[in-house]
């Protein structure tokens, strides 16, 4: 089937790099042409010089939909991000009983997100990027996982990084379609090439078990050869993680991944939660 710029496609229409013109006359709309500040012009000086706040935030939108970032968060850079902490698994220290297959983990003290690791990352950002350093998020559920690494993908977009997200799920789907079809082959080396890559939902695909971790300890090694940083996140437990993805993707891991292990916050349903309006 031929695919058109901004068609929806069934499975990876959700993480297309090409839905991006479909949303653009619509952001363009809501964003510059109400504005007050330039009265829709996108500048605030005569000659067109100085370019008006609101074209800053347009550009910044485009690109976040670009890299597919879920609509429903595009205004991730001004709203207040709540403290969460994690621990830090020790991937060298933890051990396997050889005889029981029990893994006693070697964990951290509770650290702060924000400061402990976001802030890290962030501003040392170059050298993230050029070692590849990356992470593997695990926890709960409503943990705030995704809406962190969320948070990590818009600030480094920000800052002119290209970015991905995208659920490991529509990953097999695309890679899948990109044998038989050129535009998703194309697609899927720009996703593959991005500097930051945040692949969700590992671990929740179905098929194979065998085809998902060859792709996944593939997509690893990719990522490393092309000097890119890439966060995943799972529900699953670390050991799960480990269990069901294998050991190949555990030495894959050990180059420059960190595992944290977030923890649960009694709060975060609450905040979270979208209100009700009430019928007068
Ligand atoms: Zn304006």
């Amino acid at each position: 089937m031929k695919k058109k710029l901004g068609d929806i496609l069934p499975d990876v229409s959700d993480d297309c790099r090409f839905n991006l013109n479909k949303h653009k006359e619509e952001y363009y709309k809501r964003i510059v042409s109400q504005c007050s500040d330039c009265a829709g012009s996108g500048f605030v000086s005569k000659n067109n010089t100085k370019e008006c706040w609101c074209s800053e935030s347009f550009k910044l939108i485009l690109e976040l939909l670009k890299s597919n970032f879920p609509q429903q968060h595009l205004s991730i850079l001004n709203e207040e991000f709540f403290q969460r902490k994690y621990v830090e698994v020790d991937i060298y220290k933890s051990e396997t009983n050889k005889d029981t297959g029990e893994v006693k983990l070697s964990i951290s003290k509770p650290m702060d997100f924000t400061n402990d690791f976001m802030k890290s990352f962030i501003s040392h950002r170059t050298y993230m990027i050029e070692n590849s350093c990356s992470a593997l998020f695990t926890g709960n559920n409503e943990t705030g996982k995704t809406y962190s690494a969320l948070l990590i993908l818009a600030k480094m977009i920000k800052y002119g990084y290209s970015g991905h997200y995208m659920r490991f799920k529509n990953y097999l789907n695309l890679l899948n379609s990109s044998y038989s079809n050129n535009e998703d082959k194309i697609l899927l080396r720009q996703i593959r090439s991005v500097k930051l890559l945040v692949i969700d939902e590992l671990g929740k695909e179905h098929g194979k078990a065998e085809y998902a971790t060859t792709e996944l300890e593939e997509l690893i090694k990719t990522r490393q050869d092309n000097l890119s940083s890439t966060m995943l996140i799972t529900n699953l437990d670390y050991t799960d993680f480990i269990a069901t993805y294998g050991n190949h993707v555990k030495s894959a891991f050990n180059k420059n991944f960190k595992v944290l292990i977030f923890h649960p916050d009694a709060g975060f349903r609450k905040k979270t939660r979208i209100s009700w309006p009430k019928v007068k």
